[in-house]
C-alpha cells in the first residue's frame, strides 16, 4: 500500500511527503481507507505506530478548507499532546493553507476566542477547554463533520468522560467517529458503544 493509492488530494499528499513519510504505517494502511469511506473507526493502537499522521491524514482529506468553519474536532489527554497534534496537523496541510487551533487550558482564553472567531477547520485541544469554549458558543460545532478520540483510555483515566460526553451532546448526530486507544477497557467501550454505529475495529 502507498499514499498515492489512498486516493488522496494533491496538497495532502505533498505535505506527507515533504514531511518525510514515503509509506504508510501499519494503521495507516488499514484506518485511513476506512474513515475515508465514512466508517466509524476503533483503532487500537499505541504511540509509536503512526497513530498521530492516521487521523490527521483522513481528517486533512476530509476538511474542506474553503469553508472556514471547524469542521473536526481533536480531543486528547494532555496540553502537550494537543499541541503536537496541532503540529502535525499544520505540517501535513502545509499546502493546504489549514487552520488548526489547540484549546487548551492554561492558554488565553480571548486568544482562543480571536483564534475560533478567525475561524479553525480543526480544533485540536483538551477536553475541559473544549467543553467550555463549545458552551461560550465561541466553538460552533454546527459544521463539525469529524469526532476524534486520542488516547481514549487516558482521556478517561484522567476522568473526562463527563465533559467528553457533554461535548458529543453538541455535535451534529451524523459526526463520524474515530477512537484511538492503546486499550480498550470497560469505560472505553461504553464510551464508543455510545458514540459509534458500526465501528470498524482495527488492532495492530
Ligand atoms: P505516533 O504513533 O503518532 O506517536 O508516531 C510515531 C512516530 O512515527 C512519529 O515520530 C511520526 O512522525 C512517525 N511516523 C508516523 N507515520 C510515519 C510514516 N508513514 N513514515 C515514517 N514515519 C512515520
Amino acid at each position: 500500500p502507498t499514499f498515492e493509492r489512498m486516493g488522496l488530494k494533491e496538497d495532502l499528499l505533498r505535505g506527507i511527503y515533504a514531511y518525510g513519510y514515503e509509506t504508510p504505517s501499519a494503521v495507516q494502511s488499514r484506518a485511513i481507507v476506512q474513515i475515508l469511506k465514512g466508517r466509524d473507526t476503533i483503532a487500537q493502537a499505541q504511540s509509536g505506530t503512526g497513530k498521530t499522521a492516521t487521523f490527521s491524514i483522513a481528517m486533512l482529506q476530509t476538511i474542506d478548507t474553503k469553508v472556514r468553519e471547524t469542521q473536526a474536532l481533536i480531543l486528547s489527554p494532555t496540553r502537550e499532546l494537543a499541541t503536537q497534534i496541532q503540529n502535525v496537523v499544520l505540517a501535513l496541510g502545509n499546502y493546504m493553507n489549514v487552520q488548526c487551533h489547540a484549546c487548551i487550558g492554561g492558554k488565553s482564553i480571548s486568544e482562543d476566542i480571536r483564534k475560533l472567531d478567525y475561524g479553525q477547520h480543526a480544533v485540536s485541544g483538551t477536553p475541559g477547554r473544549v467543553a467550555d469554549m463549545i458552551r461560550r458558543r465561541n466553538l460552533r460545532t454546527r459544521h463539525i463533520k469529524m469526532l476524534i478520540l486520542d488516547e481514549a483510555d487516558e482521556l478517561l483515566n484522567r476522568g473526562f468522560k463527563d465533559q467528553i460526553y457533554d461535548i458529543y451532546r453538541y455535535l451534529p448526530p451524523s459526526t463520524q467517529v474515530v477512537v484511538v486507544s492503546a486499550t480498550l477497557p470497560y469505560d472505553v467501550l461504553e464510551m464508543t458503544n455510545k458514540f459509534t454505529s458500526d465501528p470498524v475495529r482495527i488492532l495492530v
